[in-house]
């Protein structure tokens, strides 16, 4: 069984202006189906090609060592941009509710302080990568960010809601300004899918 590129749950445009119709269109279709083709180049014929993404993703030390790589560059970046689609949309909640909320406020002291912290780090991570909100191996939220295409979940760790900060997720409109970027990118973000995901992380 081989892993499908997912359709964006909006249209190209929905995103303006704070993500551009073309960036979307490159990232989506380009970015994100060539991940998806080389990772089914790679798994194809082992144990892993059937699983989830994310138990993929999960057990990388466990995928034949001469194929380890591709999966997880590719398999992450399948996994990392199929999370980031549907975690953002034109319309919902512009704002964490309910126990994610509250969760927020206590680790970081508001939402404010949450949003500065997690852009510092996105802006921190040097050259391609992710910047994360995660739910640590102990039960709790924190920020962290990986390099290239490498997803949390390698770390035991649950990814709650990234970011993009490869340039090809922000350069067409933002050139250099990965920090307007950063600061754009919180109108876009779908706080019900994202409190959906913190639920399902806390089991
Ligand atoms: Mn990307």
């Amino acid at each position: 069984m081989a892993f499908d590129l997912p359709k964006l749950p909006y249209d190209y445009a929905a995103l303006e202006p704070y993500i551009d119709t073309q960036t979307m269109q490159l990232h989506h279709d380009k970015h994100h189906a060539a991940y998806v083709n080389n990772l089914n180049a790679a798994i194809e014929g082992t144990a892993f090609a059937s699983l989830p993404i994310d138990q993929v993703i999960a057990r990388l030390n466990e995928v034949p060592e001469e194929k380890r790589t591709a999966v997880r560059n590719n398999g992450g970046g399948h996994l990392n941009h199929s999370d980031f689609w549907v975690t953002m949309t034109p319309g919902g909640s512009k704002e964490p509710t309910g126990e994610l909320a509250n969760a927020i406020n206590t680790k970081f002291g508001s939402f404010d302080a949450f949003k500065s912290a997690f852009n510092d780090a996105g802006v921190k991570r040097f050259g391609s990568g992710w910047v994360w909100l995660v739910l640590d191996k102990s039960g709790n939220l924190a920020i962290t960010s990986t390099a290239n295409q490498d997803n949390p979940i390698t770390d035991g760790q649950t990814a709650i809601l990234g970011n993009d900060v490869w340039e090809h997720a922000y350069y067409l409109k933002y050139q250099n300004r990965r920090p307007e970027y950063l600061g754009a990118w919180w109108n876009v973000v779908n706080w019900d899918v994202v409190g959906q995901r913190y639920a399902k992380a806390r089991g």
